[in-house]
């Protein structure tokens, strides 16, 4: 239970930065829990998914139920093909076109959340600048949150966020050869 003074926290409410990353697994659903709580607070929530496109996730059908409040779209095709000269180009121009929307909403101020879903595997697959994303996190309007998902979350980007949560795998169904479950993976 925690006591709290709600003119103190008006006062020293403010946009964070936050990353989930690491090997475990929760990052996306646990970005998915913060967009929650904060339309849960009247807050509005877009959620860019990079990379995502070809698996139709449960959550894509729920947030619907948010309306305008709380927006999942995906940015990709559901795979990529990785590896110096063999990236498709077809996937660096959508984590562009992705980027490029990313920016604009965080910027715009229309939102109040902005959630960079799987934005991590495009910049460690060398997709995307990491520069590009600092300068932008760094030009953002003062009360916007920016969450960040996936492993290998960027130095720079880890430097700059508040706040930095490392999922560690301690077992995952997977190992036992149970494939992806409805309601847990998608
Ligand atoms: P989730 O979407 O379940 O929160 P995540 O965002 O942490 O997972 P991603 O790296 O985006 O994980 O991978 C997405 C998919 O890979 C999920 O279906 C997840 O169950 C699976 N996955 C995540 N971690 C592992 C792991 N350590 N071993 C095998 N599969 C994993
Ligand atoms: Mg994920």
């Amino acid at each position: 239970m925690l006591v709290l003074d709600e003119s103190a926290m008006q006062e020293t409410r403010r946009g964070l930065i936050l990353i989930t990353t690491g090997p475990g697994k929760g990052k996306t659903t646990a970005a998915m829990g913060t967009a929650l709580r904060a339309v849960g607070n009247g807050m509005r929530v877009l959620m860019l998914q990079f990379l995502k496109g070809s698996w139709h996730y449960g959550e894509l059908d729920a947030v619907e139920a948010f309306g305008g409040n709380w927006v999942m779209k995906q940015m990709g095709r559901g795979f990529v093909k990785i590896g110096g000269a063999e990236t498709d180009p077809v996937d660096i121009r959508m984590v562009d076109a992705a980027w490029d929307e990313a920016r604009a909403a965080i910027l715009s101020g229309e939102w109040d959340m902005v959630v960079l879903d799987e934005i991590n595997y495009a910049i460690s697959y060398g997709m995307l600048d990491p520069e590009r994303v600092a300068e932008t996190l760094r030009a953002k309007p003062e009360m916007v949150h920016v969450i960040l998902t996936g492993r290998n979350a960027h130095p720079s980007l880890v430097e700059l966020a508040d706040t930095v949560t490392e999922m560690r795998e301690v077992k995952h169904a997977y190992q036992k050869g149970i494939l992806a479950q409805r309601g847990i993976e998608y």
